[in-house]
């Protein structure tokens, strides 16, 4: 084991003041699902584990002016289990409670999972975000690519974003609450993500020395939302492609659309061609199918992952029709509603 100091202060202020201006000398512990095993595979060896568990005004799910605010250490199950989350946002309960398995889901927070690490197993054993040969070619290129990405995938950056959740928040517009030692900044979730271009950038726009403290979900009356997970098998995994949209309908035509991919590119993926091959349109199994097929119309495939181009396109076709409320076959990992 290689030594770490621990620390576990009791306010955001002491937390702040123990978090480092570089990525690597501290690390955050939340739930600790995925900051654990980095650590115990010696991928990640900060200097200092700042346990963020007692800090106060993170823990709440609270209805405010702007929406509905989640601390950031609110754990998944209780955002799959809470009351006001399944009526209102009725697809974000239902996409969190998809994620990984009851026990991860006891133990991981909101925060942790906008921030956990890429599953590149690359990455995993040690060799990097942007993993390359001695003479500079990408690993990944080279390699074995099955699980990587198919869009946004222009280098040096291949792995594929890992929430499972970040797709839905985005979809329903969430801004993250953020904290630092130069004060507080709101950040849309859309926004927040980012293409590492060097081993010293993070998958995100957060410094070293800051902290998310909440997400906040803008009200979403009306709001036909629902996400689509593509599988490899039904328990806890992470899934080869997903969809998350949101619609507006303006009675039985598209009014606005948020169609968002996971699992496709290093960050979660917005597609605006598939919002606008289904504006001013009603949603049936041919404008669905056009939706999906727009939203892989500029993807890139690796070497060995061309299969994960029909799995996308499928995600959004299934999200959108399970949103309009129509059957969706292989029903099991569709689900959605209007708030
Ligand atoms: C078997 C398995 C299956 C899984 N399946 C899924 C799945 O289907 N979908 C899915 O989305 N996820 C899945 N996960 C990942 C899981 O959801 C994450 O590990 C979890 O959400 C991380 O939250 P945590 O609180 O445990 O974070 P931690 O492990 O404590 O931290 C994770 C990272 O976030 C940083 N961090 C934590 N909190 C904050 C904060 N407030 N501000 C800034 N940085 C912070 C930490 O420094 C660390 O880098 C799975 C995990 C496992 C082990």
């Amino acid at each position: 084991m290689i030594r770490f100091e621990y620390v576990s202060p009791n306010s955001v202020k002491q937390a702040l003041g123990l978090l480092s201006a570089n990525w690597g000398e501290a690390e955050i512990l939340a739930g600790g699902t995925d900051l654990l095993a980095l650590m115990k595979d010696y991928v990640v060896t900060p200097k200092r584990v700042v346990n963020i568990k007692q800090l106060p005004g993170m823990h709440a799910i609270s209805a405010e002016r702007d929406g509905l605010r989640i601390g950031a250490l609110v754990t998944l199950d209780r955002i799959a289990d809470a009351a006001q989350i399944r009526r209102d946002y009725p697809a974000l309960a239902q996409c969190v409670a998809d994620a990984a398995s009851p026990q991860i889901r006891n133990m991981a927070t909101i925060g942790g999972n906008l921030c956990q690490r890429p599953r590149c197993w690359y990455f995993r054993n040690g060799m990097g975000l942007l993993p390359r040969t001695a003479d500079g070619k990408s690993l990944v290129v080279e390699g074995d690519n099955r699980y990587h990405a198919i869009l946004g995938n222009e280098g040096p950056a291949y792995f594929v974003s890992p929430s499972t959740i970040a797709p839905m928040l985005i979809a329903y517009g969430t801004r993250l609450h953020v904290t630092g030692p130069t004060g507080d900044r709101e950040v849309d979730v859309e926004k927040f993500f980012r293409i590492p271009t060097s081993e010293n950038e993070r998958e995100h726009d957060l410094k070293s020395n800051e902290l998310i403290t909440a997400v906040v979900v803008p009200p979403a009356k009306g709001v036909r939302a629902a996400s689509y997970e593509v599988r490899q098998r039904a328990s806890f995994d992470w899934p080869l492609a997903t969809a998350a949209v949101a619609l507006q309908m303006n009675g039985s035509a598209v009014q606005s659309a948020r169609i968002v991919m996971g699992a496709v590119a290093p960050v979660p993926w917005v597609s605006q061609e598939a919002a606008q091959a289904i504006a001013g349109k009603s949603i049936d199994e041919r404008t669905a199918s056009a939706a999906g097929e727009a939203a892989v119309s500029k993807a890139r495939p690796l070497s060995h992952n061309d299969y994960k181009v029909k799995l996308a396109a499928v995600a959004v076709k299934r999200a959108l029709l399970a949103a309009a409320g129509q059957a969706v076959p292989d029903v099991h990992n569709a689900r959605g509603g209007a708030a």
